[in-house]
């Protein structure tokens, strides 16, 4: 069923049963490919929250989770500024990065943060982000998880917003043209 947030008609597009299977599957990769290390994941906020949740409470394995916030998007477009509001409050020197993006579009924010990574001299960092536009993309970033690649088209849902609005749905749903 289509959904109306402020001046904009979104129509149905993954299927909350289709992000949690891809989800569980990301997380058992992850667990195996991390056994025997403690990963300190990085969630980008706010549209990874419910991305993180249902991804961590499927890892098997010790781990750390912190978060960060960046700000680039208003109302549909990227503004090309990149604001970072919450920082890191962990100590990453060292360790082995796990960052969580909900949806990698320009990649400008990831290649901002992964400068101000560098810094610290992880051990290692991997991105896994739940949504990836491909045909977006300006910056040289490469996902080592990606749980669907989608056309340039603005969604919402599962913890991404417009204006706002539209986080909380469960399923994702794209602009209607
Ligand atoms: P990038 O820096 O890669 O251009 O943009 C990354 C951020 O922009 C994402 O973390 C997300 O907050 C926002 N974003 C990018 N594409 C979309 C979209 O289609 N819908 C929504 N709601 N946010 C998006």
């Amino acid at each position: 069923m289509k959904i109306v947030l402020h001046d904009k008609e979104f129509e149905p597009f993954i299927k909350e049963v289709a992000i949690q299977n891809r989800i569980n599957a990301m997380a058992e990769e992850l667990s195996d490919e991390y056994r025997n290390k403690t990963p300190l994941f990085i969630s980008m906020l706010n549209g990874a929250f419910w991305f993180t949740a249902d991804l961590l409470k499927q890892f098997n394995g010790d781990c750390e989770i912190s978060f960060v916030k960046f700000k680039s998007y208003s109302g549909m477009e990227s503004s090309g500024e990149i604001s970072q509001s919450i920082g890191l409050d962990t100590d990453i020197n060292g360790r082995d990065i796990i960052i969580l993006e909900d949806i990698i579009d320009t990649g400008k924010t990831l290649a901002v943060f992964l400068e101000v990574l560098k810094k610290y001299a992880p051990a290692s960092v991997k991105i896994v982000t739940l949504l990836l536009k491909p045909d977006a993309l300006l910056h040289d970033i490469k996902a080592d998880y990606i749980g669907f690649e989608i056309p340039s088209d603005f969604i919402v849902g599962y913890g991404l917003d417009y204006d706002g609005l539209g986080r909380n749905y469960r399923d994702i749903y794209v602009v209607k043209k």
